[in-house]
Parts: C-alpha cells; structure tokens; sequence
C-alpha cells in the first residue's frame, strides 16, 4: 500500500503544461504595457491590473503562476495587496515579486515582511525577471509536490498501524518512529545506534538479513515475519523492507500477533467441531482431498464409515445442550478407541494413526482410512464400532441408547472425491434399498450411482429450461443498523421445472458450475436484475444497490467487464448501484482474470462484496490489498452468535477490522431479534435475514420499499 500510495504521488504531480500565467500590478500604465511587451515575448500569459483591488480581484477568479508587483501604489500599497495575496491563495511557494525603487532598503525588509518570495529594483532587467520568475514557478511546483508527498507519507504513517525504522547500508538503525506499536520487548531493543539484527532472536535474525539483502540489491521489498516472546507469550511482527534514498532502507514493522490468535481462532472454528475438538466438515473435506489423491499415486483404498443417528436429538430436552456436549464426546471417543483396538489387533490393515474421525452434526459421525491395500474387513469394523457407539451412554444418571446407521463407502467404488465419497455413504443409508432392507450397515453400490445420472438429468433440464426464459430472479432485503431502513438488496436464483418442481440454487447452481452452464445463468441473471432496477427507477422506488452473485468461472471469463459496462450503460444505471458478490477462493486464486476483472469493474465504480466471510482463507492481515467495498459475515458465524462466544468474537474482529480499513460490514442469515440486537451491539453496519425479510419476486418485494418510505 505504501508504494503503491507513494508512485501515486508521483504520478499524479501534474504540471501545467501552457505558458505561465503571470499577473502584473502596476499603478503606472507605461510599465504596465512594457512589462506586458517584454514578458509576452519571453513566452508569459500576461494579465495586468491597475492596483491592489484589481489584481486581487482577478487572483479570486483565475489561476495564475506568478505575480509581479509594484510596491508603490496609491489605494492599497504592494506590501498590503501582497499580504493580502498570501491570504487568499494560502500557499506559501506561490512567487510574488515585488518591485521596489533603487537603493529603496526599507522597501526591501517591507517586501519579505509582507511575503514577497523576492524583490526586483526598478528600472527592471527584463532578462533577469524573466529568468527569476521561470526558476520561482519551477521551485514551486518541486517544492508543492515534495509537500503534498511528505503530507501524504505522514498521513499514511499516523493511519498505518505499522513503525517505522530508517537503516543505513550496514542495517544500523538511524531513526525510529511510532515504536510504541510494536511488542515492548522488541521495542526497547531496536532503538538508533544498534543494527536491527543484534536486536532480534537468532533465526529471525537470519530471516531478516536475508531480506533486507534482497531489498538492498534492488528496489524492491520483501516481507518477512519476526517472533518474539514476551511474558512467555509469543509475538509475531511483520515487516518488510522499502529502498529509501542513497543505501537507506526504511523498514516497516507491524505486530501480528492479535491477527494472528484471531485467524487461529477462527481456523479452529472453521477447521473444528466445537464440541469434540475432531475435525469438521470442512477439514474433513480438506484432508479426503488430500488422501483421495495419495491413493490414486500409491494405487490404494480409502474407506469411510459415516455412523448416522436417527434420534440423537430426542435426548436435548432431558440432557440439555451440555449433555449433548458431553454425549457427542463420548461417542467420539468410543469410535477413536475402537479403531485403534481393532487396528492394533490388525496390524497389517494400517497404522492406528491414520483413522481420521470427523463430525459433521450432532447426529453424523465419520471415520476414514486411508492407504489400504483393500476394503475386505470394513464391514467387520463398521459392525465391531457400532456394538460400541450403540451401547448405552450415561449421561447424569440419563442413559442414552442410541439407534444408528451406518454407510461403508470405497474410494474404489464411489467417485474419488471427497463430496462423492461422502455422499456415497449418505445414499448408502438413505438408499429405497436400505430402508427397506431393515440392516444397519449398509454399503455404498454401484447401483447408487443412480444419483449421478439424477444430476445429469438436472443438467439437461436446466439446460432446456434456461433456453426456454424458466429461471427467476427473487429479492430478499438488505437493512441497515442505524436507522436507515432499506439499503439494498441481494438478487438470488430461482428455478421451478415443471417435472420437478422446486429445485433449489444449492442443489443446481454447483451442476451449473460443474456443466459451464453458469454463464449462461449469470447472463440471464444480469439482464434480468439490470431490467428491474430499471423499472423500480421508473416507478419512482428508492434507488439502493442490489447485489449479485458472481460464479468465479463468471468473472474468470474475458467479457465480463464489457459485458457488466455495457448493461449498466445501456440503462444508464449509475455504477455504485450494482454490487457483486464473490466468495474468499476468488481473491486467493491469483492465477485467473478474476482479480483484475475485479479491479477494473471496481474502478468502474461497481461495489464489490466478500461473501460467506470467514469460512476461506482471506487472513485479515490481507483485506487491505483487496479490491473490495463490503464484507458479508457467513450465516455460520451469524447463527451461533448469541450462543457461541468464539463465534461472537469472530464477528466482532470481522466488524472491527472491516471498519479499520473502511469496509461496510453486514451480516447474513440473520433469524432471530437477539441475534440482530447482538449485530447492533458489535457494531455492524447492515444486515440480511429472514428475521427482516425473505427473498420474495420483485413484486413482493414492493412492500419493503414501501415500508422503507
Ligand atoms: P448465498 O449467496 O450465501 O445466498 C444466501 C442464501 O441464504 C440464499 O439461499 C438465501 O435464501 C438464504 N438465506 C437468506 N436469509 C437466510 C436466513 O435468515 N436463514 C437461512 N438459513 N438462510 C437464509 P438460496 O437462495 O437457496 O441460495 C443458495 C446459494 O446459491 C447462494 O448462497 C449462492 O451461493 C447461490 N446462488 C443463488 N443465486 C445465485 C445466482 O444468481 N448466481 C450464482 N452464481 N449463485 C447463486
Ligand atoms: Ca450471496
Ligand atoms: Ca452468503
């Protein structure tokens, strides 16, 4: 940001390229019309005025360069109307001559007294003047650019949270400034006088020497992260290097370490079942991904047995929600104990290590192994885990007993991906097969495959269906938390086939993207939305942006931009009024046209919204260096708020953090009054949710403007 602010700066320092404006203030009409002679012929713009009042006058409506200026005058004198300049302009480099008579001394003090950049005797070189002048428009405009830019760092200091340290070209520090924000363990060390790397702790010495050598053999930076302990506490600083002038380098340092233990936190959360500590969907996901690729190398099995329970939640009411804590970890700990018994009794299967268990919900349990040179006994392990997980739980003198079913599903068998292995287990259990067979375990088969050809015949449909104008865009309202009612809006899909039916944008937006058929949704879905803005214009309804979801391979395509433009335009719909909302992976997916994409429709002025926030990778270190105007809390965050500290927590960084690099911040899936009082008290700018209205069609949708006034 530093750079980029800094090369701004430079570029932006745009000269006046005519001929200088001069303007000349002379009582005496001869002067006035030799001066006007001779410097029009040295290449000025000359304008002349008769006295103070005039000259003053002319300053208020147009620009000038330079102003030459008689000190004796009748009415106002030189020494007053070159006061009164200085006052008017308020820029102390603007040039004023003022012409004095010879051997005039006191006219001479009186002259810099009144702010006069310098002063001619009369009768005047012409040659000199000219000279003088030029040089004086030229130092302006240096020294007017050296201020704007040092006003622009100092600026940009006080609002960066980072400190700074000047090094000469043997890394001793020669300055230091706004220390106070960095660990006071390092802060006491890194002061002038000591090289920065005798400052710091041997291997982040090293890493910093490295990178200011890189930074020193060009002018490029390179960031390095420092650790620090401090009351046994570890610290992590941030720093990289800019080339300064001569050797100097600047180095900018900037603590981490709250950063840090929140995106920690907000890893686990995201990463972590609260309850058990055992993997969450989504790291499950992440690690099948992972395994399903090594089997395929090494030619070997993964297996995953998901233990589904049907009834888990009739035991709330008695055992309350700390019961089912304490339930969910037992049942953990039964299927963790077991596998490893059975593994140790086995020990050509697999290394007790490799079981991975994971919850998905209260009532879905899952084990996988992996690298297994084939499946034969799952069966004999599902069943072995089962007698254990359907033993009797006690919990404060209530004894659960607890029906299950299991799904047993080969890598080999189903597709080799994690949602397609996952899935396999889920039809396993809910297979018309297996509720009729009566067993509890039940293996994933070819014959369920049949959910496959179901998507591919949601394909054909859709595909027939978006030719045929079936897809509808709803509405659901944005508000916001002070009082300004109606903000905005999010456009979302929705499709009814009339073989079947209601088919929501979770289940067919993912075929969509998988089949390329997206495209051609987001076209239609665009000119749809672009049209209703339209007509709601025309019908006089308060204009507020509305949002769309924009598929990664959407804005990964060539024409989005002119694509977007050319809409807008053609309705002469003003850019701000059109939101997109992408989702984290698009930002961290550096190798597409989707950044750049995103850049030029932002500058376009086309808002731009994180989606789902704080489910991906986005660190919120990083969110300065995006192309974007709002961030969108994840629904899960949301839903547990008023239950949940750590999810409470994360909600208050996302707003703080958002805030402090001037983001709007709202939050979705917002269900219940406590949940949006929560919102208000963390400070959260909007919000959206059924608890303040439903996606309707834009007829529907009338009455929120209506009630918005
Ligand atoms: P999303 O962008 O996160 O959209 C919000 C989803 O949450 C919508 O589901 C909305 O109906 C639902 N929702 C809103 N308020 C609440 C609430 O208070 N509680 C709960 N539980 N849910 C709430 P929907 O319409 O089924 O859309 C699902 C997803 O499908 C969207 O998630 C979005 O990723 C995708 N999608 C929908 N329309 C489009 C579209 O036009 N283009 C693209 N590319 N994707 C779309
Ligand atoms: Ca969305
Ligand atoms: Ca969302």
């Amino acid at each position: 940001m530093f750079q980029s602010a800094l090369s701004a700066t430079l570029d932006s320092s745009s000269t006046y390229s005519g001929p200088h404006r001069l303007l000349v203030v002379d009582d005496d009409l001869a002067v006035r019309m030799v001066s006007r002679y001779a410097l029009e012929k040295s290449g000025f713009g000359v304008t002349d005025a008769s006295d103070g009042f005039t000259a003053l006058s002319w300053l208020k409506s147009h620009a000038f360069d330079a102003v030459l200026l008689d000190a004796r005058m009748p009415g106002i004198d030189g020494f007053a109307t070159c006061r009164q300049i200085r006052e008017l302009l308020n820029d102390d480099f603007f040039p004023i001559i003022i012409a004095t008579g010879q051997d005039d001394e006191d006219s001479v003090e009186a002259a810099f007294e009144s702010g006069a950049t310098d002063f001619a005797t009369k009768p005047l070189n012409w040659r000199i003047i000219t000279k003088r002048l030029n040089s004086l428009i030229g130092a302006r405009a240096v020294k007017k650019h050296l201020n704007d830019r040092s006003h622009q760092i100092s600026s940009m200091l006080k609002t960066s949270s980072e400190a700074m340290l000047v090094l000469d070209d043997n890394g001793v520090i020669q300055a230091s400034h706004l220390l106070e924000r960095l660990p006071s363990e390092l802060s006491r060390n890194v002061t002038p006088g000591n090289r920065l790397i005798d400052c710091l702790q041997t291997d982040s010495a090293l890493v910093v020497e490295q990178a200011r050598a890189e930074a020193l053999k060009g002018d490029s930076f390179d960031s390095f992260v420092v650790y620090s302990s401090q009351d046994g506490l570890a610290h992590t600083v941030q720093g990289r290097f800019i080339a300064g002038s001569e050797n100097e380098l600047i180095c900018l340092l900037q603590d981490q370490s709250e950063a840090f233990v929140v995106e920690k936190q907000m890893f686990d959360l995201v990463h972590k079942d609260p309850s058990t500590g055992v993997a969450n969907e989504k790291q499950l996901m992440s690690e099948l991904r992972q395994r399903l690729r090594d089997d395929v190398e090494t030619n070997t099995h993964s297996v995953l047995l998901r233990y589904s329970a049907s009834d888990l939640r009739c035991f709330e009411p008695r055992i309350g929600r700390q019961g089912m804590a304490r339930l969910a970890r037992t049942i953990v700990e039964r299927l963790g104990v077991g596998v490893e018994n059975f593994l140790l009794t086995r020990d050509q299967i697999s290394e007790p290590g490799n079981a991975l268990i994971a919850r998905l919900s209260d009532s879905d349990y899952i084990v996988v192994l992996s690298g297994l040179e084939g499946v034969g006994f799952a069966d004999e392990l599902a069943d072995v885990l089962l007698r254990r997980v359907t033993a009797g739980i006690e919990i404060d003198g209530f004894t659960c007993s607890v029906e299950w079913a299991v799904g047993v599903a080969d890598s080999i068998d189903s597709s080799a991906t994690p949602d397609g292995i996952l899935s396999a287990t889920a039809y396993a259990i809910h297979s018309e097969v297996a509720l009729a067979s009566g067993r509890r375990i039940h293996r994933y088969t070819t014959e369920l495959r049949e959910r496959v050809y179901q998507d591919i015949e949601i394909e054909r449909l859709l595909r027939r269906d978006i030719a045929d104008g079936v897809l509808e865009m709803h509405y659901q309202p944005k508000f916001g938390l002070s009082g300004l009612g109606l903000i905005g809006m999010e456009a979302l899909m929705r499709w009814t086939n009339s073989e079947l039916g209601v088919v929501s944008p979770a289940r067919f937006i993912p075929i969509a993207e998988k089949s390329g058929l997206i495209v051609s949704c987001s076209h239609i879905m665009v000119e749809k939305v672009l049209d209703q803005m339209l007509v709601w214009r025309e019908e006089g309804r308060k204009q507020v942006p509305v949002s769309i979801n924009i598929s990664g391979i959407h804005l990964n395509t060539r024409t989005i931009v002119q694509e977007l433009q050319a809409g807008i335009k053609q309705r002469n719909i003003p850019p701000h009024l059109l939101e997109l909302e992408v989702t984290e992976s698009i930002m961290i997916d550096g190798s597409g046209k989707a950044i750049k994409n995103l850049t030029d429709l932002r500058n376009m002025g086309v808002r731009v919204a994180i989606d789902d926030f704080g489910t991906g990778y986005s660190s919120l270190s990083y969110l300065r260096s995006l192309p974007i105007d709002c961030l969108k809390i994840d629904r899960s965050f949301v839903r547990s708020i008023t239950t949940c500290s750590t999810a409470q927590a994360i909600a208050k960084a996302i707003i703080t953090v958002g805030h402090d690099v001037n983001l709007h911040v709202i939050a979705e899936g917002v269900e219940t009054h406590e949940q949006l009082e929560c919102l208000t008290n963390l400070g959260c700018d909007s919000v959206q949710g059924y608890f303040t209205g439903r996606p309707v069609a834009s007829a529907e949708f009338i009455r929120f403007f209506d009630s918005a006034g």
